[in-house]
C-alpha cells in the first residue's frame, strides 16, 4: 500500500512566524507531529511519503502515486484542506482524514472517503483491520474513549526534512485538569491528564538526538504541568539527567498553567532541564471575566507577580489574552495594554473571544441564540462566531487599539526592555548554541536598523542593551525579529 501524508498550509498568522523564517533560512516553525505519529502506526510494509505544504509544494504525481492520501488538520488550515481535497478528487485518490478539525466538523466534508477521528491509537487500528480483512472500510471511525499514551509509538521523525524547521516537537501528555469554557482541549482530550511513561519520552529525545537534531524542541502539551506530581518527581529529574549526559543538545519550550509560579522547586527544575520559555493562558486581568469563563487557576492571584516569578526563575513567558467576554466594559482595553506592557510578555497573542464547537461556551451561545458561524481558529483575523454583549464595532475598535498600543515599534521595544529587566538569564550550558543564527542576526540589524520605520526605537533599545544588559543581546535580537513578524501580521509596518 502507498500512502501520501499531507499536512495543509497555515495562513499567515501570529504563530506561523512566516516573517521570521527568512531571517534564519527556515520554511516552517514546527513539523506535523500528529501526522508523523500516525505514520508510525501504519504497517511497516506500507510505503510512505510525507508532504508538509508549509515546506514543499504538492505535485500531482505524488497524489497519483498514492493509494490513499492521509490528511490531518486544525481549524486554521481549512482553506488549504479544501484545495487538497480538490486535487485528490481530480486524480480520484481516496482520502483518509483525522485531527482536531475533522473530529469536530467532519460533517462539513462530504467529499472525504474515510474519517479516522478522535485519537488514532484507538480508531486507526479499526480502519486498518477492516482494510486488511478485505472489507470496505467504514466511512467514520470514532470513539468516546481516551487511550493510554503507552500505546503511542515514537513518531516517524525521519520523514521530515529537519533543516526546514525551527523546532522539532514531542508530546508528553494529553488532557488538562482545568475547564476553561472556551477551550476545546478538554472536549477533544479529556480532563484526565494522560502521560507517556518517562522512558518513552527519553526514547523520543534519543530518536531526535540520533537524527542529529540539535536545538529547540517544542513540547506540544496543552498544559505540561497538568500532572505536577509525575512531572516534578519522575519526568523532569530523568530529562535533566539525560540533558546533562548529552551536554544539553536541546532547549525546551512548552505551555503551562499560571500555577507554575506557585512551585519554586518545579520552576527551578524546569530551568535546570533546559526549558527556555512557556506559553501561559493569562486571558484577562479582569476577575469577573475569569469567573465567567471558569478560568479558576487564574483567579484570586496577582497575575502580574506570577508572570514575573516565572521570568525571574529563568524562563521567558509568552501569553494569550482575550477580549469579548460578556462582562467586559470599555475599560478592559487599556487594562489589557497596561498588563501586557508591565508584564514584559513580548509575544502576547491577543484575540477576540470565539466559541469552538462542542465547548461549554459554544453550548451557552447556542442556548442563547447568539451563534453566527463556525470559529475560524485564526486568532488574528478579527472574527468572532457569536454576537458579543458589547457593541461589535466598539469591541473591534478596542481590540485594534490594543494591538496598536502593544505592537507599534515604541511600546514593543519598551516591552522588550521590561522583559529583560524581569528575566534572569539561567547559567545552564545550552545558551552557547544561540550563536548558530549569527547571519540571521546580522540581516535583522540591517533590516530593522536601517529599513524599518521603527529604526530609531530599535537603536535606542540596542544602546540600552549594550550598556545595561549586554548578556541579553541575543535574546533582544530574537525578540526584535519577532516584533517584525507581529507588526507585519497586524499591518503595522506601513
Ligand atoms: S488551562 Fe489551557 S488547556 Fe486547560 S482548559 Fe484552560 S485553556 Fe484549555
Amino acid at each position: 500500500m502507498k500512502v501520501l501524508l499531507i499536512y495543509p498550509k497555515y495562513p499567515d498568522s501570529f504563530w506561523s512566524f512566516t516573517h521570521v523564517l527568512p531571517f534564519i533560512k527556515k520554511k516552517a516553525a514546527v513539523p506535523p507531529l500528529g501526522l508523523i505519529t500516525v505514520s508510525a502506526m501504519l504497517p511497516a510494509t506500507w510505503q510512505k511519503k510525507m508532504i508538509d505544504l508549509n515546506v514543499t509544494p504538492l505535485q500531482s504525481f505524488d497524489i497519483i502515486w498514492a493509494d490513499y492520501v492521509f490528511i490531518s488538520a486544525m481549524y486554521i488550515q481549512k482553506e488549504s484542506v479544501i484545495k487538497i481535497i480538490g486535487e485528490c478528487q481530480k486524480h480520484e485518490t481516496k482520502i483518509v482524514a483525522g485531527g482536531p478539525l475533522f473530529t469536530q466538523e467532519y460533517m462539513d466534508y462530504p467529499q472525504i472517503d474515510h474519517f479516522v477521528l478522535n485519537e488514532a491509537e484507538i480508531t486507526l487500528p479499526l480502519f486498518l483491520e477492516d482494510l486488511s480483512s478485505g472489507k470496505t472500510p467504514e466511512r467514520i471511525y470514532q470513539t468516546k474513549e481516551f487511550p493510554s499514551l503507552n500505546r503511542t509509538p515514537v513518531p516517524d521523525y525521519h520523514l521530515l526534512s529537519q533543516k526546514d524547521y525551527v523546532f522539532m516537537n514531542i508530546q508528553v501528555s494529553r488532557g488538562c485538569p482545568y475547564s476553561c469554557d472556551f477551550c476545546e482541549i478538554t472536549t477533544l482530550l479529556g480532563n484526565k491528564v494522560r502521560m507517556k511513561e518517562t522512558r518513552m519520552v527519553l526514547k523520543e529525545m534519543e530518536a531526535l538526538y540520533d537524527l542529529n537534531w540539535r536545538g529547540p524542541v517544542l513540547i506540544v502539551d496543552d498544559n505540561f504541568i497538568g500532572n505536577k506530581h509525575v512531572v516534578k518527581n519522575e519526568l523532569l529529574p530523568a530529562m535533566k539527567k539525560w540533558m546533562v549526559a548529552h551536554k544539553y543538545p536541546f532547549t525546551f519550550n512548552t505551555e503551562t498553567s499560571i500555577n507554575l509560579a506557585d512551585d519554586e522547586e518545579l520552576l527551578n527544575l524546569m530551568v535546570e532541564t533546559g526549558f527556555k520559555s512557556t506559553f501561559v493562558g493569562i486571558e484577562t486581568p479582569e476577575e469577573m471575566a475569569l469567573q465567567e469563563c471558569n478560568k479558576n487557576q487564574n483567579k484570586n492571584r496577582d497575575l502580574l507577580e506570577s508572570v514575573k516569578t516565572i521570568q525571574r526563575a529563568g524562563m521567558q513567558v509568552s501569553g494569550g489574552f482575550i477580549v469579548g467576554f460578556d462582562s467586559d466594559t470599555p475599560s478592559v482595553f487599556q487594562r489589557q495594554v497596561d498588563f501586557i506592557q508591565q508584564s514584559g510578555i513580548v509575544s502576547a497573542m491577543v484575540g477576540l473571544l470565539n466559541a469552538p464547537k462542542n465547548t461549554q461556551l459554544y453550548k451557552r451561545m447556542e442556548a442563547e441564540n447568539r451563534l453566527t458561524k463556525n470559529a475560524t481558529g485564526n486568532n488574528t483575523d478579527s472574527s468572532m462566531n457569536f454576537i458579543p454583549k458589547m457593541n461589535y464595532h466598539d469591541l473591534l475598535a478596542g481590540y485594534h487599539k490594543i494591538i496598536h498600543d502593544i505592537y507599534d515599534a515604541k511600546p514593543f521595544y519598551n516591552r522588550i526592555r521590561q522583559c529583560l529587566i524581569n528575566y534572569r538569564k539561567p547559567g545552564v550550558a545550552y545558551r552557547k548554541k544561540e550563536y548558530k543564527y549569527v547571519k540571521g542576526f546580522v540581516k535583522s540589524v540591517l533590516i530593522l536598523g536601517f529599513v524599518d520605520k521603527g529604526r530609531l526605537e530599535y537603536w535606542k533599545l540596542l544602546m540600552w542593551i549594550l550598556i545595561k544588559k549586554p548578556q541579553h543581546l541575543i535574546d533582544a535580537l530574537v525578540f526584535t525579529v519577532y516584533g517584525y513578524h507581529f507588526r507585519t501580521v497586524y499591518g503595522l509596518r506601513t
